[in-house]
Order: C-alpha cells, then sequence, then structure tokens
C-alpha cells in the first residue's frame, strides 16, 4: 500500500491515574511497605517521550481523544461497573474491583484510554487513519463487563470492537500480547462468531486457570477464540511462530474487517511480572507482521493499544520498537539488548514448539479434522506447563 498514515492517541490524565501506595501490585497492608504500585505511569510517561525524542513520533499524527461515554461504555459494561469506577475514584481511593486501585483521576483517565481506543478503531474505519497507537492506562484486557480487574478498569479494547461494529465493521480481530490472558476480552466475546480473540500469554500466569488451549468459544461463537498459552521462558523465536503458524493462519481464516491489538509489553525478559523473554525485537518482528497482515486482510485498518509494561527502564524502548515498526522503521537501537539476546530461551524449545503445534493441528479455526470432532480432539490438549514439558536438554 501506500504510504499509511499513523494517528498516535494519547491523553495527559492518563498519566494522572494512580492506584496508589503499595507495593507492585499489592496496596499497603500487612507486611507490605509503601513503595509504588504498577500502572502508575512516569514509566509511559518516559516512554511517550523516548518515541518523541527518538524523532519517530513525528512520523504520526498525535491526537487528543475525548472520553467515552456512557452509550460506549454500555457496549461491553453494566451501569452498576460504571458507578462503582465512578463512585470509588470520586471519593480520590479504593478498589473498583478486585486489585483495581483508582485515585481521584482514575474514572477520567479510564474514559480516556476507552475514548481514545474507540475514536482510533473509527478513525481508521473511515480512513482517516491507517493505523493508529493509543498509548493509554489504566489498562483494560482484564477488565470484565461487570467488575474491575487487576489494574483494568473498562476494557478498552473490547468497547472498541463493539464500537467499530456499531460504526460498520462486521467482522472483528482482537491479537493480545500481553503476557497475562485478557480474561475481559475473552469473556465479552466468547459465544461472538465475529469477533476472533487470540491471546499469546505466559501459560498458568494470571488469572490462573485462564486461557487454556481448550477454550476455543461457546455456542455460536465456538471456534472464535484461541488461546496460546506459552511456557514460562518462551523468548523471541517463540512468539514469532506462534504469529507465524498460529495468528497468521487463523486471521486469514477468520478474514477480519479490523485488527485491534492490546500490546502489552510485559512479556519482556526485564518485566518484573512475568517470565517471559521478549525483546524490543520481538514486538517490533510482531508489530511489522501484523501491519502487513492488515495490508492484506483489512486493508490496512489496524490499532494497537497498550496494555501492561511493568519494567521501568525497559518499557520505553519496547514502546519504542512497536512505534518504528507502526511507522515501518526499521528496529530502534536498544541498549538493554545484550542482556537478553544471547540467552537460550530466545530460541524455539521443544516444550514451546509442543503448544504451537497441538494449536496447529486442533485448534478449530485452523483443522478441518478437529472442527469435525472438537470435543474428542480437545481432550487430549497438552497442559502447556513446564512440569509437563520434556527435559530442558530436549530441545533448543
Ligand atoms: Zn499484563
Amino acid at each position: 500500500m501506500s504510504t499509511p498514515h499513523l494517528a498516535w492517541y494519547s491523553h495527559e490524565i492518563c498519566f494522572w491515574h494512580d492506584p496508589g501506595s503499595g507495593s507492585g501490585y499489592v496496596p499497603v497492608g500487612p507486611g507490605i511497605e509503601p513503595l509504588r504500585q504498577f500502572a502508575v505511569d512516569p514509566d509511559l510517561r518516559r516512554a511517550e517521550g523516548l518515541v518523541k525524542a527518538s524523532g519517530v513520533q513525528d512520523r504520526f499524527t498525535c491526537v487528543t481523544p475525548t472520553p467515552a461515554t456512557d452509550e460506549d461504555l454500555l457496549l461491553v459494561h453494566t451501569p452498576e461497573h460504571i458507578e462503582r469506577v465512578e463512585a470509588t475514584s470520586a471519593i480520590g481511593s479504593g478498589d473498583a474491583g478486585v486489585y483495581a486501585h483508582v485515585n481521584y483521576h482514575s474514572a477520567q483517565a479510564a474514559r480516556l484510554a476507552v475514548g481514545a481506543c474507540v475514536q482510533a478503531a473509527t478513525s481508521v474505519l473511515e480512513g482517516r487513519f491507517d493505523r493508529a497507537y493509543c498509548l493509554v492506562r489504566p489498562p483494560g484486557h482484564h477488565a470484565e463487563p461487570d467488575r474491575a480487574m487487576a489494574l483494568c478498569l473498562y476494557n478498552n479494547v473490547a468497547v472498541a470492537a463493539r464500537a467499530a461494529q456499531r460504526h460498520g465493521a462486521r467482522r472483528v480481530l482482537i491479537l493480545d500480547w500481553d503476557v497475562h490472558h485478557g480474561n475481559g476480552i475473552q469473556r465479552t466475546f466468547y459465544e461472538d462468531p465475529d469477533v476472533l480473540y487470540i491471546s499469546l500469554h505466559q501459560d498458568g500466569l494470571f488469572p490462573a486457570a485462564s486461557g487454556l488451549v481448550t477454550e476455543t468459544g461457546a455456542g455460536a461463537g465456538a471456534g472464535s477464540t484461541l488461546n496460546v498459552p506459552l511456557p514460562a521462558g518462551s523468548g523471541h523465536d517463540a512468539y514469532l511462530a506462534a504469529v507465524d503458524r498460529l495468528v497468521e493462519p487463523a486471521a486469514r481464516a477468520f478474514r477480519p474487517d479490523l485488527i485491534l491489538v492490546a500490546a502489552g509489553v510485559d512479556a519482556s525478559g526485564h518485566d518484573p511480572m512475568g517470565r517471559m523473554m521478549c525483546t524490543s525485537r520481538t514486538f517490533h518482528a510482531m508489530t511489522s507482521t501484523l501491519c502487513r497482515l492488515a495490508d492484506e486482510l483489512t486493508r490496512g485498518r489496524i490499532v494497537f493499544a497498550h496494555e501492561g509494561g511493568y519494567s521501568a527502564w525497559y518499557q520505553p524502548t519496547l514502546v519504542l520498537g512497536t512505534a518504528a515498526a507502526i511507522a515501518g522503521l526499521p528496529a530502534p537501537q536498544d541498549p538493554f539488548l545484550h542482556s537478553l539476546d544471547h540467552l537460550p530461551g530466545q530460541r524455539l524449545q521443544r516444550h514451546q514448539d509442543r503448544v504451537i503445534t497441538h494449536l496447529e493441528t486442533h485448534h478449530p479455526l485452523l483443522s478441518r479434522t478437529a472442527s469435525d470432532v472438537p470435543s474428542a480432539a480437545l481432550s487430549d490438549a497438552p497442559s502447556a506447563t513446564p512440569s509437563a514439558a520434556p527435559s530442558p536438554g530436549g530441545g533448543r
């Protein structure tokens, strides 16, 4: 395609959301000295600063989003859930759900995060832009229709998918490469045949027992959920193999009108929340592939939305790698690459390959054999847990 038009959505208020005093993801309480909780955003502001300083942001048109309306939020969420987020935030502190702490600015930040994703999707569908990146907080993919969860207040990408359908897109592909499973996105669309949800995540990380290979959709949505629970320690080659062998063929089989990517960067080798090995090269390569896939399938229409990312020092470089790929630029300088790229976990290992091979041959969307007898075929699914894997010496 000709040079794509790129949009960058961000808003200062998103950086003002702060879950309050705590340590990591746990609020202050017995045994917890005050430090800070994750998803406070000096780090994300630094990420935007690096993209700006590198000159990459100059390739984008910067757009200031407006807050999502109640009508937008109600596409996915219940009125009671919206009221709880608003009321808890108005008090200035507290948990709006399950490990979803807020401050006074959080309700507005969350509406702006959703608004950015909705407006990015709409703009892309209208042809004003081809590709968009939304640097938003709070994240969204754990938020369920009726509750906030794990730092996520509203489900930014899920609402954007529904808004895209309201705007005329019939079929939407959501790819989620945040290291955690996007339970909220999965639950929203589990019985919907017109939204294909694909998640690449660390097996068994969070939520517990969520994102299994056997969770493939239900009812009319049977086959429209594709979970790829990669074993802890998976790195560059495993992620690229999953994209090449699962995401690409599934997308071609599904034929979406729009692609949305829940583009968390917490699968990096320096992230404190996961145990994966990805580098900025991984995110650059995956983003490039998805943009090519959009050129092939959706006339280039694709929106990336930030989700998790908790390494104070590495997150900016990972966002830059993603942004550079959206802009069609080479992978940027990565001063941290030397600490990760030589490690053996970067090569595809046999126990990682086994998960991908299983899905290639058994997922209803990828295997005609499995679609004939899905329950029988899926009953022999590997657990994909490291304990079930062959010995580490079994492959590279
Ligand atoms: Zn995450």
